[in-house]
């Protein structure tokens, strides 16, 4: 992997949220309380305030409190659990990830934010991408298909009917919408294959 651009990644990150953070309140509005839109800018534009702080610590540490900020900014649901997958992935990374170390500090994160959520794949969450997206890296796969995989795994949310979060109290008319962390989480995913391996 060639040296990481974190304020760069940051940078890109907090752009694409930004772009996309009418779209995620439209699917929260759906199903949710309308906040995700909201609560995922002001995080990642905490963030970005920070880059260069957050930069400048090894990337171990950068993800560390890269976690911590987004957990004390994002707020709902989403902030501790996206704060949970940056901490822990800060926990297990090493300072210059090889895909082997990247693949399993990851696991290790996807299986901090089930604790932290008491919640598995298929309960139409966040998780529902994220484990797909791991099951990638484990085969292999390149970016641009795990920014496919990322997309699809987004998509497959909307017949799921929600067993965790706010969706959930709505039963089966959760069905037919896309769950927002989901797509929050794809959108992430995407940006940040895109950033590593430089725009098509
Ligand atoms: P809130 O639900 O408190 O309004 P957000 O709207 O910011 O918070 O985030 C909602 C998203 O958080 C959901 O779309 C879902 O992806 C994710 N989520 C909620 N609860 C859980 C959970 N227990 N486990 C995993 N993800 C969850
Ligand atoms: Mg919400």
């Amino acid at each position: 992997m060639a040296a990481l651009n974190l304020a760069g990644l940051i940078t890109a990150a907090a752009d694409t949220i930004a772009a996309h953070a009418e779209e995620l309140t439209v699917l929260d509005q759906a199903i949710g309380d309308g906040d995700h839109g909201l609560n995922m800018k002001r995080g990642f534009e905490a963030v970005r305030a920070e880059a260069e702080m957050f930069a400048a610590k090894p990337l171990p540490e950068a993800l560390k409190a890269i976690g911590t900020k987004l957990v004390m900014t994002v707020g709902g649901a989403s902030g501790p659990l996206f704060g949970t997958l940056f901490m822990a992935l800060g926990k297990e990374i090493s300072a210059e990830p090889d895909r082997t170390n990247l693949t399993a500090a990851f696991g290790k994160a996807i299986e901090a934010v089930a604790a932290r959520g008491k919640s598995q794949v298929g309960q139409k969450t966040m998780l529902d991408v994220l484990q797909p997206v791991q099951d990638a890296l484990v085969e292999g796969k390149t970016g641009s298909e795990i920014a496919d995989i990322a997309d699809a795994a987004a998509k497959a949310t909307v017949p799921m009917k929600a067993l965790r979060g706010r969706a959930s109290f709505l039963g089966d008319r959760s069905i037919g919408h896309m769950d927002a962390g989901a797509r929050s989480t794809a959108l992430l995913v995407r940006t940040i294959v895109e950033t590593l391996e430089g725009r098509p």
